[in-house]
């Protein structure tokens, strides 16, 4: 029954259950280790698990439906205007809350080769047309994607750091993109891995808003701040477009422990160095490790990194088989590759461990 593009899509597969891969490889869950998601392997910041169990009690109301706390803690941070934002059930609602709001069948949406899936994803909801643009060295081709915006693009999905190569653009590639694209179309700038730059390579998006009223900066609270379980993240956007995506967003699509959660984690500077150095450290040392392996790999500015084996099933399937869950990227182009999230010293020794031992098998 359902339309054409809907049975089009093909599915975001997510990786199976702990418990279950455990029972099949014959392992005990706790040692399972996980480097398949770019989550925090710090796990969440103390301040909002504080926040988190002291919200439990109010379980049975509904949360407030406008965030106006954490719309409050964002804006004084940001410096922008509560009316500036929206609230998303992760930042994966925000992208989809941009399609439905900017898209119909008939228009199309750009984005890059290697970009992040649910891009395609949410402009296929829509019945719209994809436009996918061949990248660069693993990265964005900036040119090509302002080229490629036709006169029907109305969304065009740019991710920097990108996921799942870690490539990414300086400030300045990113605000001249900015200038290419006409005005009546939406850019989104998914900064879902923007904390994790470099001070050298890390540039302000926020002041943008004011001289771009198309650009919607996505941004989400699963990454470094350790809340993907929590499901949240925003957009802050010119009040006018963030009006649009409101109006279409569901009501309380933010829980109201993801609500508190965020707010206090916005402020836990403590934790957020702790969980940027540790990836900064880990990245160093995986590095290494596949440098010692002669493993190729595309330098990232996230908090993984792509690497090439060769037969990425195969080398996948001997990880699990040691209990260590990478993500295979077959699925976006790339078979003979494998994105390992960046953990802690002793989980990141464990995986090139197990991958030195893959790779022999
Ligand atoms: N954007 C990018 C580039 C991502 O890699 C991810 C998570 N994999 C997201 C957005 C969505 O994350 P979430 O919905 O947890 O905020």
């Amino acid at each position: 029954l359902a339309p054409e593009y809907i049975r089009a899509i093909s599915p975001y597969v997510p990786g199976k259950p702990i418990s279950e891969l455990a029972r099949e490889m014959g392992l005990n869950e706790a040692d399972i280790l996980k480097l398949a998601s770019n989550e925090n392997p710090l796990g969440m910041s103390p301040k909002a698990q504080s926040a988190v169990t002291a919200a439990v009690a109010e379980l049975a109301r509904y949360p407030d439906g406008n965030g106006f706390a954490l719309k409050q803690a964002l804006s004084r941070r940001l410096g922008v205007g509560q009316e500036s934002f929206v609230l998303g059930n992760g930042s994966n609602d925000v992208l989809e809350l941009i399609a439905r709001a900017f898209l119909t069948p008939g228009k199309s949406g750009v984005y890059s080769q290697y970009a992040f899936a649910v891009y395609p994803l949410a402009i296929q909801s829509i019945g719209a047309r994809c436009i996918e643009v061949p990248a660069r060295n693993f990265g964005h081709d900036l040119a090509a994607m302002a080229d490629a915006v036709g006169a029907d693009t109305r969304v065009v999905f740019l991710a920097n750091p990108n996921n799942p190569t870690g490539t990414f653009h300086s400030g300045e590639a990113i605000e001249s993109f900015l200038k290419l694209v006409p005005q009546d179309v939406i850019v989104v700038l998914d900064e879902a891995y923007n904390e994790y730059m470099s001070p050298e390579q890390r540039y302000d998006a926020v002041p943008w808003l004011q001289r771009y009223p198309n650009l919607v900066l996505s941004r989400t609270f699963s990454k470094i701040y350790g809340l993907a379980g929590l499901r949240i993240g925003y957009a802050a956007a010119h009040p006018d477009i963030a009006d649009m995506m409101n109006r279409v967003r569901a009501p309380f699509n933010a829980n109201s422990l993801a609500l508190v959660a965020a707010e206090a984690a916005l402020d836990d500077e403590e934790f957020l160095q702790r969980s940027y150095e540790t990836n900064r450290a880990g990245m160093a040392q995986i590095i290494k490790g596949l440098d010692a392996l002669g493993l190729q790999h595309i330098p990232s500015a996230g908090n993984f990194i792509a690497f090439k084996v060769g037969d990425g099933a195969g080398v996948n399937v001997r990880l699990l088989k040691q209990g260590v869950i990478v993500r295979p990227i077959a699925g976006y182009g790339m078979p003979e590759w494998l994105r390992v999230t960046i953990s802690t010293e002793a989980e990141n020794a464990r995986f090139l461990d197990a991958l030195a031992a893959a790779l022999k098998a």
